[in-house]
């Protein structure tokens, strides 16, 4: 069954299929699809940023994953139940040439799996765009869904595993399989200065990857924790509080202290400080 997405009005199926005209798709019907761990690997070697998120965006090599990314875009929550859900891989977004990369754990089930972009559509995500704003990198405080006109400026997002897992938990062979993805993201990003890490998850998967790539990773590895900064080469890793409900519910995270934490990635990024 087809139904209208929430900004542009054209039907669309869950799943959403690849190049079928939803907002910002950057796959196509002929986009070359990762079936296994291996094809990852092969298909990340493009060299290409935009067939990157279109190879992404296709991705199929975690059984677990898609059947749950898939099976969640059509069951729907209740509240969402007239909108279709992308139900595909997340990939990056955001500015192609960044100083800054923001790094997360997954998409939301039903956050960035319905609306198509990365932390897009969630309680996570309105904490993130809203400080992006405020620090001036996003041009809206809201993020609400693919098509909305939002805009990063000197700001790309990704996520460790891009799609949505159960429970939030995704298992250590999924985070290895999907972690080309990233390497091969970050090896086409040369202007990034500041690699931002929400979550301690988020920091071990750059902290892996950049030692992987040959980078210059600090001996002991340098350990997590909000506003901790540590040098990798001419790359500078910060460590933030996810903004999850959990953290920001309690008040472990507040909105000063993502602030502060944008504030010291500017600094760190050669950025006029606001
Ligand atoms: Fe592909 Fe990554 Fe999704 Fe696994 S988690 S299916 S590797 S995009």
């Amino acid at each position: 069954m087809s139904l209208p997405h929430p900004v542009t009005g054209a039907r669309f199926a869950s799943p959403v299929p690849p190049g079928s005209g939803w907002p910002d798709d950057p796959g196509a019907a002929t986009t070359p699809v990762a079936h296994a761990p291996a094809e990852v690997v092969g298909l990340a070697d493009t060299g290409d940023l935009a067939e990157l998120d279109a190879r992404v965006s296709v991705c199929r090599a975690c059984p677990r994953l898609v059947a749950w990314r898939e099976d969640v875009a059509t069951a729907k929550r209740a509240s969402f139940a007239g909108e279709p859900y992308w139900g595909r891989p997340i990939a990056g977004w955001g500015d192609p040439d960044p100083w800054l990369v923001v790094l997360g754990l997954a998409p939301a089930a039903h956050g960035g799996n319905r609306t198509g972009r990365v932390f897009t559509g969630d309680r996570s995500g309105d904490w993130l765009f809203a400080a992006l704003h405020r620090a001036g990198l996003a041009a809206s405080p809201t993020s609400v869904h693919s098509g909305d006109g939002q805009r990063l400026t000197g700001v790309r997002i990704v996520a460790a595993v891009r799609c949505a897992p159960p429970a939030n938990k995704p298992t250590p062979a999924e985070r290895d399989t999907c972690a080309p993805w990233l390497a091969a993201e970050l090896a086409l990003l040369p202007s990034v200065r500041v690699l931002l890490c929400l979550g301690g998850f988020a920091w071990d998967v750059a902290l892996h990857q950049l030692a992987r790539t040959g980078r210059p990773v600090p001996r002991p590895r340098p350990r997590f924790g909000h506003g901790v900064v540590a040098p990798v080469g001419d790359l500078w890793l910060l460590g933030s509080y996810h903004p999850s409900q959990q953290n920001t519910f309690t008040g472990r995270l507040t909105p000063a202290m993502l602030d502060e934490v944008f504030a010291t990635a500017r600094e760190r990024g050669g950025r006029d400080v606001r």
